[in-house]
This record gives structure tokens, sequence and C-alpha cells, in this order.
């Protein structure tokens, strides 16, 4: 239901601030949990656009999507209801560092979240730019909108994207906008000057659309998707959309001398922009200049959707002016009559440094307001949905003065990137790539369900459907991890079906055979009999959990101990100066990020083993001399 500017007071338990990706999946699971709660963003038909590139997932943010699932997130039921083309990135290399990806139909991404918010119980959709936030004291009672109208709530989630103070730049003209054609959100930026939050500047640009009628695709190289899509949700059991292929062209060295010619007249190089970028999503500008050696760089054309005519060039965004957009366009192969439908355009904007945030995305010093999405300096609407997820868990454990949810490095890439913005801050827009994450090799895209939803189901945030068919699924792979576990077999038998093992007189069961890289569920079935009555499904699952089993076993084992340090808590009075064999700079870092545990306090830049057991028996004194 939508309510468009009432003057009176409203009240709810949770308000979320902005209708993007943050701030869809945080109203959401508010309202999947029972709060009563509001999703106030400036317009109802801006609700899940997809400001840039039409895609989701990818690696490192497939995982997060899966994880979002796992957890009865929308994003990834939607991206498979919008995905034209699905592809698994490094199918060649292991599970652990695959990634599922999607191009997406714009209008039906925006049409099938909508429909998630329209349809989701206890969620209720106004239009409005909110301009304040009430509190009383330092504790957050709701927000005032524009018309003068009051929102209250126990807890409010903003998640408002590039628009605080946005400034959009193309060549040497620039204007205030949140994105292209939105008004920017500048007196809720004021707001935040006046609480005193660390504010910094962030850019990122997006390239040119162009009129897929004018591309010659004869001439091109095409790309379609993989032939077994690999969906995002443990739910989805098929495509739903037509399913397209995407072109494949390069930019060439008449590209790059244009580039090169005008960057005096690019606002990123023309010194218009004081923002910091996004290092892993650089514009074709930043391409010329970086990589001189390489004289062509490859550009996907991706269609924007099945009946939309708008093509997406993924590697050309850029600052430039239109006219030297257009001619740097028409130089490359296939997009010589290519005509642009939108320009390309930098975006500048305020975000909040993260380390002012707790572990739940909770604002330190203020109660019940949380920040989610790229406010806090993330790139990209994996990363925000995910925020708004564990922004959203937590508003409505909070207004129920239930107990904090935290996410750990060790059980998820949600936990990792919490940990890394809450510790670390940002120094350029954060995305997420498997590398950052220590554990990798547990954490990964296949197994989400396993590790995230009998968590999910506990805080009510997991719907019945999901719930049995996650039970049904476990119960399954239960069964089979008994057969393959009871069942073994001498080198010999091993080999009298063809597979190659170390006649060590080691007698090996199913599973340890599968942990083999070599072996798959297939080689073993003529073993027994019973391994034939096993699912598909579990098969392959189980063939996945045996390949990684031992390395989870060290790792689990690393992960205990980083658990039972994350458990020795560094009181708020610790103080770091003056101890003896600590480097003056860990002091000052360990002073400024103020870790409240040793887990927090080794993920500190520089952070040595030698100097956490240092600290750790500085805790271990001072803890003894507070009992005496
Ligand atoms: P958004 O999706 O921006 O949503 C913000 C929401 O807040 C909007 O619904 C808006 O209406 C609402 N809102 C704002 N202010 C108010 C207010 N005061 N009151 C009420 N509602 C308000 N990501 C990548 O991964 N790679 C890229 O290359 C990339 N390039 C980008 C280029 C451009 C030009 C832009 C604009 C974004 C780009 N992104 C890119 C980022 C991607 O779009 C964002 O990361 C993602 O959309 C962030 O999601 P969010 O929910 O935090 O914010």
């Amino acid at each position: 239901m939508e309510n468009k500017g009432v003057f009176h007071v409203k009240h709810f338990d949770v308000i979320v601030v902005g209708g993007g990706h943050a701030g869809c999946d945080a109203a959401l699971v508010s309202a999947r949990m029972g709060a009563q709660t509001a999703l106030i963003t400036l317009d109802k038909s801006g609700i899940g656009v997809m400001s840039c590139n039409p895609a989701i997932g990818g690696l490192g943010k497939g995982h997060l999507v899966r994880e979002i699932d796992a957890l009865d997130g929308a994003m990834g039921r939607v991206a498979d209801k919008a995905g034209i083309q699905f592809r698994l990135l490094n199918r060649r290399k292991g599970p652990a560092v695959q990634g599922p990806r999607a191009q997406a139909d714009r209008k039906i991404y925006q049409r099938a979240m909508l429909s998630e918010i329209e349809k989701s119980d206890n969620l209720q959709v106004i239009s409005g730019e909110v301009i304040d936030l009430i509190l009383q004291g330092t504790v957050i009672g709701g927000v005032v909108l524009a018309d003068g109208s009051q929102v209250t709530a126990g807890a409010v989630v903003i998640t408002t994207g590039t628009f605080l103070r946005g400034k959009i730049h193309i060549g040497d003209i620039s204007r205030d906008g949140g994105r292209m054609g939105e008004r920017p959100s500048v007196k809720l930026a004021e707001r935040f000057d006046t609480l005193g939050l660390p504010l910094g500047r962030l850019k990122t640009g997006t390239p040119p659309r162009l009129d897929g009628r004018t591309v010659n695709w004869a001439m091109l190289e095409m790309q379609p998707g993989d032939e077994e899509p690999v969906l995002f949700s443990f739910l989805s059991e098929s495509v739903s959309a037509r399913q397209v292929s995407c072109g494949i062209t390069h930019t060439n060295e008449q590209t790059h001398e244009i580039i090169e010619k005008n960057l005096n007249q690019s606002a990123m190089y023309g010194g218009h922009i004081d923002g910091i970028g996004p290092r892993y999503c650089p514009s074709i500008e930043d391409k010329v200049v970086r990589f001189r050696d390489k004289t062509s760089h490859q550009v996907f054309l991706e269609p924007e959707g099945v009946d939309d005519h708008t093509v997406y060039p993924n590697g050309i965004s850029t600052s430039l002016p239109v006219s030297i957009q257009q001619s740097y366009v028409n130089s490359i192969h296939g997009l010589e009559a290519a005509v642009i439908l939108q320009p390309g355009y930098a975006i500048e904007y305020d975000y909040v440094d993260p380390r002012a945030l707790d572990n739940t995305l909770a604002v330190k010093n203020l109660s019940g307001l949380y920040l989610a999405g790229q406010i806090n300096g993330t790139t990209g609407y994996e990363e925000a949905a995910a925020q708004g997820l564990v922004a959203g868990i937590n508003a409505v454990r909070a207004v129920r003065q239930q107990e904090k949810v935290l996410f750990s490095r060790t059980e998820s890439y949600i936990g990792v990137m919490i940990d890394d913005l809450t510790m670390r801050g940002v120094s350029e827009p954060y995305r997420m790539f498997t590398s950052r994450a220590e554990f990798r090799l547990s954490l990964r895209a296949d197994n989400a369900d396993q590790r995230l939803t009998a968590r999910g189901i506990a805080l009510g945030c997991v719907s019945e459907r999901r719930q049995a068919v996650y039970n049904d699924k476990m119960e399954r792979l239960g069964q089979a991890r008994k057969i393959l576990e009871e069942k073994t077999f001498t080198p010999k038998q091993v080999a009298s079906v063809g597979l190659e093992m170390n006649q060590d007189g080691a007698r090996r069961s199913g599973f340890q055979l599968l942990s083999f890289p070599k072996i798959s569920f297939s080689d073993i079935i003529p073993l027994d009999a019973a391994f034939a009555s096993i699912d598909i499904e579990c098969q392959v699952q189980s063939e996945r959990d045996a390949l990684y089993a031992n390395y989870v076993e060290r790792q689990s084992r690393d992960a205990t101990a980083l658990k039972r340090d994350e458990n020795c808590v560094i009181p708020h009075s610790f103080i770091f100066e003056g101890i003896q064999g600590l480097s003056n700079e860990l002091q000052l870092k360990l002073t400024r990020a103020r870790p409240s545990n040793i887990a927090q306090a080794a993920k500190i830049d520089g952070m040595t083993p030698a100097a956490l057991m240092l600290l750790l028996a500085k805790l271990r004194q001072a803890e003894r001399l507070r009992k005496i």
C-alpha cells in the first residue's frame, strides 16, 4: 500500500530510508521478522532500480547473493526471474571460487522487486524525501519528510546510496543529482554533518547506453549464456525470461588516441572531481592511462532487456564530454554507426566512514540508527543488499531489545564484508572478492544454505516454504552422507572399478574417495548399488563437500582458534599506549580503531601474530589484576 504526503505522525517498528538494493532487502527482512516496517523512498517507481550495470553476481558478489538467499533475502529470487543470461564464472576452477552471475532485464528486475515489496505483509511504502532525523538525546525516534510529516519508529535504517550531496559530471559540466535524472539528498547530508558523522567523498562512473538497433551485430563475436544455467536462489528451479547472447568487441589504438587527446576534458582527469573512484572498476580513461602498453580492451555489449533496444557497453565507463564519447564509441568495431541514448557520466557523493559503525551496522554513538549500502563506502548491488539484510535484522532485534546478531568472517562473506568495513574503513569504493575471505574454501556459493539457513530459521527471517525445502535437502544430504561414510572399500576393490588408488592397504569410505580431485561421483557408483540411490542434487553436493572436507577441517581448527580469540574481549578502558614490545605504529592504530575483541585487533593493518600474543598476555594480566 502506498501513502503520499500525509501531514500527521505515523508509527512503525522500523523505518527503512531508500528503496535501492540495501533498502529493499532491509525492509523485506524486517517485515519477514514480523516488525511493522515503513519503506520511505524518493519515488516508489525507483524501487529496485539498477543504477549501472544490469547484472547481478560475479566473483565474490555471487557468493553474497547466495548468502542473502540463504537468509531468504529477495535479491537471488528476483535476479533469477529477471536473468536473461546466466554464466558461472571461473567454471574451470574449483567450486570455492566459482561465481554465479546473471545479466538481468532491468525492467523485469524492478517489477519483480516491487512485487516482492507489495506482496510482503507488515510493509508499507511511503514516497517522500527524508530530510531530518528525530532524536531524543542520542536515541533515534524517527524521521521527518520534506512535506513536514513525521514518521516515528524504534529504529531507522538509512540506505541512500549515491544520493547524499550527489553530483553528476560529464566533461566540464556538472549538476546536482543522486543518479541520472534524479535529485540528490542534500538536507539529510547536512543533518549528518550536525550529528558529527565522519563523511568522505567517493566517485563512480557508468558508460554511455547505446541504441542496439544501430549496432552492427553481424560483425561481432557473440557470447551465449551457459547451456545449463546456474541460478542464484536455492528455491528457483528454472529460468523465467527469454535468454539472450552478448556481443563482444574491443577498443583499439584509434579509440585510445581519441581518449588520450581529450583527457583534459574528462571530469575525472580534468580536476573536476575530488572523490576517490573504484580501482577495480576503472573508467576507460583510467584504463588508457594506467595500462598504456595495452592497445585494446574488451567491451561486452549487454542487452538491457528482452524488449528493450538499449545496450550496456560493459567496460567503457567515462566522464568525457558527450561529443568525445560519441567519437570514441564510433571508433570501435561494430559500433561505427552506434547512437548514444544516454551519455556516460561520473557521480561523486558523500559516504559515511564505516568505522563509525559497530558490527551490526549501527552508528556507534547513537541508539537505533543503522546505515547500509553504498552510503557505507561500498559499491555494488550485492554488497548493498547484504548490508541491508544485516542492518534490517539488527534493527528489529534492537526494537525488541533482543541480542545483536553478528556475522563472523569464519561463516560468511557477509561477515567478511562487515568486519572489513567497520574495522578497516575504506580508502576507495569497497567491493567483494573471494580473495578477501580467509576461509573461502568453506565459504562456498554452493553451501551458503548449509552455512546460514538454520540460523535464519532461528532468527525468524525464513519463510515456511524455504524452511521446508531446506529441511528436506538437509535430510537427504544427511542420508547420503551416512551411506557414503558407512561403505568402506579396500584399495584393491577401488582399483577393480578402474580407479587409481595407492595400494596402502587402508580402507576408504565412499566419502573419502570423493575427496580425491580425480574421482567423481559417477566413478564410485560401480562400487556399491546404494550410491546409485542418492539423488543427483545430493551427489553433486556430496562430491563438493568431500573435495573440500580436509581443507575445511583445517580451516575449522583455525576458525575455532579465532573464535576463542574473538571471545577475548578488550575492555573499552584498556590502554594500548605504552605496551612494551608493541610498535608505536600499532599502539596508535589500536588506539584509533579501538577493537572490542582480539579477532578485530587481528584485522588491523600490520598486526602480527607476535603482537597479538603480546596483546593477549597484557589483557590476561590486566584481568588478573582486576580480580585481585
Ligand atoms: P541505491 O541503489 O542508490 O538506492 C538509494 C535509494 O535511496 C534510492 O531508492 C533513492 O530514491 C533513495 N533515497 C536517497 N535519498 C533519499 C532520501 N533522502 N529520502 C528517501 N529516499 C532516499 N556498482 C558497481 O558494482 N559497479 C559499478 O561500476 C557501478 N557504477 C555505478 C555508476 C553510477 C553512475 C551509479 C549511480 C552507481 C554505480 N554503481 C556501481 C553502484 C550501484 O548502483 C550501487 O552500489 C547500488 O545501487 C547501491 O545500492 P544502495 O541500496 O546502497 O543505493
